[in-house]
């Protein structure tokens, strides 16, 4: 086995076993650095990684490369500070920006192109279209066979793994790859901000400026992390504007909808109100079968049917997951080619399965109704008038009653004894203005969907 292949089964089985920000924390910029008679060298970014892999995780890495090829029998770290690719500067603005960065790691491509900064797996061949997509993709299409014509700039929003990135780059890729020369430039918003922030320190937003003029394609990637950063907004806004005038292309893509991005100054959410929004949704079960039967033959895997289908009835989520279901069975099959049965694959499949613990609770709505509104959870109790916690508060309540069917005073105790009346006419009136205001429905809608996935 390859160093990489052996390397990559390493980590999908790490990924089983701790979270995703653990996992991108420790494993980012690692791999084999020489495999040598029963020793495996894994070269790390720096001697923290260093440090806590071989302290927490050498077992488990051990135990994984011994399953696979049972002639290695230990492991040895060493610093690679080269391995450290291109992580901005360290600036406050970027903190939450790096939670995206987190969620895109992709730790089995680094082919990305200098140039236009697209990975060039994601295509619009090997992207399955289904009701919850197909809007989005018509318009992804529409935009790539006429750049800066059809509809600008492209909005396009959904909660995480649902395929937006592949979308949007998978623009990029069409065009770029056209004969026209079309410059096409990829952006994660992180970048976008770090490059903002670093331009102003340095004196040289001009600079900065002008490196974007000759783009004909800019495509901005969860454009949400924006959000509260004044200078940022102030300076892409003058950005989009030029690109704008000039019948360039601009395509964005966010968590949400413009109007509910919180502190996203009213004249850059004009703009991006300004050409086509479209969201995309969760796959129901019958895409969910067709997109792992996809993969699999995109891989030349084969799985047993009642296998497929049962990653396909109980992994819900989101696409990524079903990937990473998928991904975890392919391996193991590599592994023990014999042995793959229903039986084994609900044990693997465990952490990828909707739990008991998955679904709503107190805490999750409050920690998610927070988040939503960017406001710290304390503050969802604090005893204020101001409408930007009341509206958040009154929400909070609606949930607890309408998901969890709390009764009034419970919820009035919870949020420091207030009158349960109070509670009453909050869920009177949410419930109310769901019916009416459609922004309003698709702030509890969006809200809903993240209690639920998790
Ligand atoms: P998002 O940007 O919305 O968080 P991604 O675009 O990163 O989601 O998608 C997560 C993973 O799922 C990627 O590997 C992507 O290729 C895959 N994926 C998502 N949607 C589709 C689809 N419709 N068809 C094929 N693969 C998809
Ligand atoms: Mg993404």
């Amino acid at each position: 086995m390859e160093n990489n292949e052996l390397w990559q089964s390493v980590l999908a089985q790490m990924q089983l076993h701790i979270s995703k920000a653990n996992f991108a924390t420790w494993f980012q910029n690692t791999e084999i650095s020489q495999k040598a008679d029963e020793k495996v060298i894994i070269s790390v970014p720096n001697a923290f990684s260093k440090e806590w892999l071989s302290n927490k995780y050498y077992k488990v890495m051990l135990k994984t490369m011994h399953d696979i090829d049972n002639t290695i029998r230990e492991l040895e770290f060493t610093i690679n500070p080269q391995a450290a690719r291109s992580f901005a500067p360290k600036i406050q603005d970027v903190a939450d920006a790096e939670r995206a960065n987190i969620e895109q790691l992709k730790f089995d491509e680094f082919k990305v192109n200098k140039d236009t900064n697209l990975n060039p797996r994601y295509t619009f061949e090997n992207f399955i279209v289904g009701s919850f997509n197909e809007l989005a993709y018509a318009a992804a299409l529409a935009v790539s066979e006429n750049p800066g014509h059809s509809y600008n700039p492209l909005f396009i929003y959904g909660g995480v793994g649902l395929g937006k990135t592949h979308l949007i780059q998978s623009i990029g890729n069409k065009i770029s790859n056209e004969g026209k020369k079309k410059k096409v430039r990829y952006l994660s918003s992180e970048k976008l901000v770090t490059g903002i922030v670093t331009a102003i320190r340095s004196n040289s937003m001009d600079q900065f400026k002008a490196s974007l003029a000759p783009i004909d394609v800019l495509i901005i990637d969860d454009i949400q992390f924006i959000a509260g950063k004044n200078k940022s907004q102030e300076e892409f806004f003058h950005v989009f504007n030029s690109l704008y005038e000039k019948n360039k292309q601009i395509i964005l893509s966010s968590d949400r909808p413009p109007n509910a991005i919180p502190e996203l100054e009213s004249r850059l959410r004009s703009r991006f109100e300004g050409g086509m929004i479209v969201d995309v949704s969760l796959p129901d079960y019958e895409t969910r079968l067709v997109i792992l039967k996809s993969k699999l033959q995109e891989k030349g895997a084969k799985l047993p049917d009642e296998i497929i289908e049962y990653i396909a009835s109980n992994v819900k989520k989101n696409v990524r997951e079903l990937e990473g279901a998928l991904n975890s069975l392919l391996i193991y099959q590599k592994i023990n080619p014999a042995h793959v049965n229903l039986e084994i694959a609900k044990k693997l499949l465990k952490s990828f399965i909707f739990s008991p613990f998955d679904v709503a609770n107190y805490k999750k709505i409050i920690e998610t109704v927070s988040k939503f509104y960017n406001l710290e959870e304390k503050n969802l109790f604090h005893p204020t008038r101001r409408k930007e916690i009341v509206r958040p508060r009154q929400v909070a309540m609606f949930l607890l009653r309408k998901e969890l069917k709390y009764s009034f005073p419970a919820i009035a105790r919870k949020f420091g004894g207030k009158d349960h009346t109070t509670v009453i006419y909050a869920y009177k009136k949410i419930n109310q203005e769901v019916e009416e205001n459609s922004k309003l429905t698709e702030e509890v809608n969006l809200i809903k969907q993240r209690i639920y996935s998790g």
